[in-house]
């Protein structure tokens, strides 16, 4: 067996999109086995846990992850499973290409960028402060005796950590990524006018890595001008490189340039372990109709099988897809002119359609 891999379904459309990715994987005859483990709000109530054994061990163990959506109920205890891995195995660079397929309906066309968000730190760190605890009190008159400002006293408060260690590990991520990916120029996102001791770091480590890859063109953008740059003229930008919160807004942002979720994929990656999953999350209100659109989640599997270098099952496979779609004849209600097309087909009929294409391929 040449890949062991770990396979999440998650919940909602999970288990359907999950399904139909690991039957176009396998018509590429790749060798591989899947190793099976099961997280979501199922497994939390029976085990407490929105990180069971099973998945850490499983992980550990093969490195690499396919994983479906997984819902995150609001209101409850549960926290996101999501983060939680991201953050246990410090998984710090999310990896979300958009690029144009033809038949797929958007305002913008030869849409080609990658989105690299940084994924641990920023103000998703979790360092938050409640409205009115102690705590909170505290920590705003500490900042009044140290820096003189006066926050309200009816605030809550975020705090917003950007390190030297995790700029560096996600703008050395982006110009490998960029070298290894012949693309032609990172660009590094920020606000350091306004913030000058966190983005401000955030770009000179991204000044001072950009002059070790003299082969790769570098420039920095402040980010609201980036948003207004990327409906404008996208075709300017090729690899962008962000701190957390920016890369978060900016990865839908580019989403919406290529036609939405259903196409938009996505890698989780750390030193030692990928996990590879759709920008979507697990749309509950389609769970088992057969409905949604398994692209996202295939496509993130082109991006797997490109990390683990099986460069030309990731090849057919994306082709396959990407000629289902600009056919546009097996292909779910998302990609029709409208949305009420009665000749719609389901998750597991296009499917269908990508895997005969495959073996066309092949
Ligand atoms: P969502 O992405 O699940 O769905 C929003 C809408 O987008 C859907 O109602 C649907 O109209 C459309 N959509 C999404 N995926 C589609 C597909 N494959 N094909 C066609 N249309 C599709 O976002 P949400 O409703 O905000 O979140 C639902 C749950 O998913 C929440 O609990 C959230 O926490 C979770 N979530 C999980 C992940 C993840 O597992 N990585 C990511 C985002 C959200």
């Amino acid at each position: 067996m040449k890949h062991i891999i770990t396979l999440i379904p998650g919940d909602g459309i999970g288990p359907e999109i999950t399904e139909a990715t690991v039957r176009a994987i396998e018509a590429t005859g790749i060798d591989i086995k899947w190793d099976v483990v099961q997280a979501g709000a199922e497994v939390y109530e029976k085990e407490g846990t929105v990180l069971p054994d099973a998945v850490v061990e499983s992980l550990k163990r093969n490195k690499i992850g396919l994983k479906g959506p997984i819902t995150t109920p609001v209101g409850t205890g549960f926290r996101s499973v999501n983060v939680a891995m991201r953050k246990f195995f410090n998984l710090y660079a999310c990896v979300r290409p958009c690029k144009s397929y033809k038949g797929v309906r958007s305002r913008y066309e030869n849409i080609d960028l990658v989105i690299i968000r940084e994924n641990t730190e920023d103000l998703y760190a979790g360092v938050e402060f409640e409205l009115g605890k102690p705590d909170t009190l505290e920590l705003i008159d500490f900042i009044k005796e140290k820096n003189n400002i006066q926050i309200r006293k009816d605030s809550g408060l975020t705090i917003k950590p950007i390190s030297v260690t995790g700029s560096e590990n996600i703008i050395r991520f982006a110009f490998e990524y960029a070298r290894k990916n012949k693309r032609r120029k990172v660009t590094g996102v920020h606000k350091a006018n306004i913030m000058k001791y966190t983005d401000g770091l955030y770009l000179d480590v991204f000044r001072r890595i950009a002059a070790e890859y003299s082969d790769i063109e570098s420039e920095d953008r402040i980010v609201d001008n980036m948003c207004m740059q990327l409906v404008q003229k996208p075709e300017l930008y090729d690899v962008l490189v962000l701190p957390n919160l920016y890369g978060d807004i900016l990865s839908d942002l580019a989403a919406g340039l290529i036609g939405g979720l259903g196409v938009a994929p996505g890698a989780n990656i750390g030193d030692e372990i990928a996990l590879f999953e759709a920008t979507h999350g697990s749309a509950p209100k389609y769970k088992g109709l057969n409905k949604v659109n398994p692209t996202a989640l295939m496509l993130s599997a082109v991006l797997m099988l490109r990390h683990i270098n099986e460069i030309k099952a990731a090849d057919i496979l994306e082709k396959a897809i990407s000629s289902v779609i600009k056919e546009g004849k097996y292909v779910t209600y998302d990609l029709k002119a409208d949305r009420n097309d009665p000749t719609a087909v389901g998750t597991s009929e296009m499917a269908d359609a990508i895997v005969r294409k495959i073996k066309e391929l092949s």
